[in-house]
């Protein structure tokens, strides 16, 4: 073992002055930026008059932004992010062992939080800016729970009314998380549900849907336009979530360069891209600017392909067709993964920023099917001691074969695995594995094409 990595720590804490001041927008320093939101009416780029309709306006005004490269954090959230960050980067010493790899694997630890997620980063922004705006409430939706109680959690912290949308499934499967949302103040309604317009015209067409989260996001908006002092927040794809995310990458820096070490492999999870954007943010910039090379690796369930195998065109963010278009990596707003898909990361499409710098070549993307992704969950937490979240496994998985690769070849690569979150709640996912229950789904061509043929007029 080279002296480098034995004398550094287990875990890298940070001390909370090194507390980043400011969020980095990684858009600021993309030669090709992500193409703009467009209004659905008129297929014109979205303004920030429309989008503060239905967003916050200081929100909107950080999704706009495309050349602003690092945006202060408002002391009251660097406050509340001084509850449960800096968060630790941890030299996974017993997992290398095990592997029997030279490679040095880092992991970047979100789930130390009630929420268990790196989702409450966003989540406490967001409820900020509404505050500050005079509001009175926001609307969302959640499809496994973790968004709406970082939601809930922020909310109450800044005294806002808190309205969440969760898919009905989930409603039913998650009753724990629910009551986590609801012991922070939040109302909580399964989606589709009678209380909007779109909801009953869903219910409507499909009796007895359990839901899908592009649903439970046109129920939300429709109720924030409905309902004076509201506006409506989301914690994915959008660039303004990307950016309060770069949190992650920003203390990761900090850590490394504090013992000298560059990483050369960065890998998450995408979902909508959120967490993998946020950490990979400024070693992204650096790359981007030809001062580092690096390399960054995409990892996405293979009943849910939207980098892989689906286009990067303009599509709808909901089923409902209420959100802006935005130009993106998807498989359509009508693609709905396999029900016995239990791994999370079921968004149909993908963040505007990483879709375009996948399509420029500058990030790998790969898929893994749910059984390897549990394999891993489950060797990872018996060597480290963590429950992952089954979303967060995806990364574990690419990260344990990328080390396992290292020991064929003798490299001594150092391997970074973005951990979003912690499993407590996946306990039924997790039953199923352990009963050799669990199977894995890939969707054929023709499961594919059903999406694509709901892809917007635009793209003809
Ligand atoms: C929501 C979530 C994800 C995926 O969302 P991204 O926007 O792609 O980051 C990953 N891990 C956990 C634990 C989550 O809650």
């Amino acid at each position: 073992m080279s002296s480098k990595f034995s004398e550094i720590p287990y875990k890298i804490y940070l001390s909370e002055d090194e507390l980043p001041e400011s969020w980095y927008n990684l858009r600021a320093d993309m030669p090709i930026k992500p193409a703009p939101l467009l209004n659905p009416q008129t297929c014109e780029p979205a303004t920030l008059e429309e989008l503060s309709k239905v967003f916050c306006k200081e929100l909107a005004k950080q999704e706009l932004d495309n050349t602003t490269q690092y945006i202060p954090i408002p002391k009251p959230v660097r406050d509340f992010y001084k509850m449960y960050r800096p968060a630790p980067l941890v030299h996974a010493s017993f997992l290398e062992k095990e592997l029997n790899t030279p490679a040095k694997i880092f992991y970047k630890f979100e789930g130390n939080n009630t929420s268990g997620s790196h989702k409450l980063n966003s989540a406490i922004a967001q409820a900020y800016y509404a505050h500050e705006q005079g509001l009175k409430g926001v609307t969302t939706e959640t499809g496994a729970g973790q968004w709406g109680t970082a939601l809930a959690m922020a909310c109450s912290f800044f005294k806002m009314a808190c309205q969440v949308y969760m898919v009905k499934v989930s409603y039913e499967q998650k009753p724990f998380r629910r009551e986590v949302m609801r012991t922070y103040g939040a109302s909580v309604t399964p989606s589709p549900s009678e209380t909007t317009e779109v909801g009953r015209k869903i219910l409507a067409e499909f009796p007895g849907t359990g839901g899908s989260l592009g649903c439970a996001i046109s129920e939300a908006v429709e109720s924030a336009l409905n309902q004076d002092g509201f506006r409506y927040v989301l914690g994915s794809v959008l660039n303004l979530v990307m950016l309060h995310q770069s949190i992650i990458g920003l203390e990761t820096k900090t850590a490394f360069d504090k013992y000298g070490i560059k990483p050369d492999i960065i890998i998450g999870c995408a979902g909508g891209g959120s967490n993998l954007g946020g950490l990979i943010a400024p070693f992204m910039g650096e790359k981007l600017r030809g001062e580092a090379d690096y390399r960054f690796i995409a990892v996405e369930p293979a009943s849910c392909p939207s980098l892989t195998r689906g286009r990067y065109v303009y599509d709808y963010c909901d089923t409902g067709k209420v959100c802006p278009l935005a130009k993106m990596y998807t498989l359509g707003s009508g693609f709905m993964p396999a029900a016995t898909h239990a791994g999370g990361l079921r968004y149909h499409g993908m963040s505007p920023v990483l879709s375009e710098l996948y399509d420029e070549g500058l990030m790998e993307a790969r898929t893994v099917k749910q059984t390897e992704v549990f394999e891993a969950a489950e060797f990872f937490a018996r060597c480290e001691g963590i429950l992952p979240a089954p979303e967060s496994s995806h990364a574990i998985r690419a990260g344990i074969d990328e080390a396992i690769k290292c020991r064929e070849t003798g490299e001594e690569k150092v391997i970074v695995i973005g951990l979003t979150g912690t499993g407590y709640f996946d306990m039924f996912a997790y039953e199923r594995f352990n009963n050799g229950a669990m199977t894995d789904y890939v969707p054929t061509e023709e499961d594919l094409a059903k999406g694509f043929a709901g892809l917007p007029e635009i793209n003809k």
